[in-house]
């Protein structure tokens, strides 16, 4: 079956890491039977550039025919200072909310060969494999009322956090559902002795873990959450949480990997369809330089594999190359200790390709 996968480089390093990604591609058409057509779009400031639209029609449209979309990454300050409407990063939104991209996955991956990267203490670290799921489109971010009014005199800044029971119910399914990929146990992460948005956040996971009677379902109040993932983030397997507080643990997670360059993301719909990036920007301060660790990118790639195309085995392979490697010592500057040599972008691209 031929699947169509949408490219869309984007901005800054977005290109240079993307075009990467795309030599990963096509060694797996050439060498593993991958059956893939490829289409290119603008989005971000290349598309402002060009169409006026941070996000143009086309692009949509082809976005919503392809079955997944690998996107580099948006912005710089060549359009900072445009207005908020049509800035780079509104394209991102954008294309978010038209494909009802609900689940942001965040798998927080620690290899063995970079435990000495992150700040804390490498047996902490090492074998670390979980994924944060973030409700993407609802709670506090979107929630109304929002504003600041004016009230007995003086400023009052107002936010609402929101959500129904089938917003809670379509994540609760996701995280359940990738639970069972992996080492079938979800923890839930909500404030509900707090909150009563977290009370009923509880009930409906709760509700919908009777349809998985294989999968362990634990609850944790955030607080806590945070602190059990620095000090013993290994006994989570799958962790599924709101928006905001999904915001701020998934951050905690990134620092766990060591290098931001290392990091992929994956958001997907109803429908399984998803659009995967790096979790990184567009590094105006790197970009063209040949520095940029593609690595994130690549992995983004394996992520669309795994969960869009159920493409498992190249989904493995592809993680397997870069675990290979790392293991063979090659590093891009970040990821790099000091003192130790490091290689380029599209060299980094090129080692993962020779694995492959
Ligand atoms: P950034 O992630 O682009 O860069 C932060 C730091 O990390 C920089 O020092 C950069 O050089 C480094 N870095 C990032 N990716 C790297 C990689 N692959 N390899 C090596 N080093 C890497 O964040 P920023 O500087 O705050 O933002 C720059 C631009 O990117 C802004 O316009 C911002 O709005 C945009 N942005 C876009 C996205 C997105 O497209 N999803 C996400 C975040 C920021």
């Amino acid at each position: 079956m031929k699947h169509r996968l949408l490219i869309l480089p984007g901005d800054g390093i977005g290109p240079e890491v993307v075009g990467q990604a795309v030599r990963v591609i096509e060694a797996l058409q050439q060498r593993h039977g991958f059956d893939c057509e490829l289409t290119q779009g603008l989005v971000g400031g290349a598309a402002i550039d060009v169409h006026g639209s941070p996000l143009p029609d086309e692009t949509l449209k082809k976005a919503e025919t392809a079955d997944a979309v690998l996107m580099g990454a948006v912005g710089g300050p060549k359009w900072d200072a445009i207005p908020r409407e049509i800035r780079p990063e509104r394209g991102l939104l954008k294309i978010r909310s038209a494909l009802g991209l609900f689940a942001n996955l965040r798998p927080c991956l620690c290899f063995d060969e970079l435990a000495g990267a992150s700040t804390l203490k490498p047996e902490v670290l090492k074998g670390l494999d979980i994924l944060i799921v973030r409700e993407l489109t609802g709670g506090i971010y979107y929630g109304q009322p929002r504003g600041i009014v004016q009230e007995n005199g003086e400023r009052v800044g107002v936010n609402t956090e929101r959500y129904s029971e089938s917003e809670i119910e379509r994540i609760a399914h996701s995280a359940f559902t990738f639970a069972r990929l992996r080492n079938k146990r979800v923890c839930s992460v909500d404030k509900a002795n707090v909150l009563e948005s977290s009370q009923l956040w509880r009930e409906m996971v709760e509700k919908v873990a009777r349809s998985y009677a294989d999968i362990e379902l634990s609850h944790m109040y955030v607080d806590n959450a945070a602190m059990q993932l620095v000090r013993a983030p290994r006994n989570f397997d799958v962790l599924v949480t709101g928006n905001l507080f999904g915001d701020i643990l998934s951050d905690i997670g990134a620092q766990l990997t060591g290098s931001i360059g290392m990091l992929p993301s994956a958001s997907l719909n109803l429908s399984g369809k998803g659009l995967y990036e790096p979790v990184h920007g567009s590094a105006p301060d790197i970009a063209g330089l040949g520095l940029a660790n593609p690595l994130a990118t690549i992995l983004s790639l394996a992520l669309l594999l795994r969960y869009s195309l159920k493409k498992k085995m190249l989904a493995d392979k592809v993680e397997a190359a870069v675990k290979a490697v790392l293991a063979g010592g090659l590093r891009t500057a970040d990821i790099a200790r000091a003192g130790e040599k490091s290689i380029s972008t599209s060299e980094m691209g090129q080692a993962v390709v020779d694995q492959l």
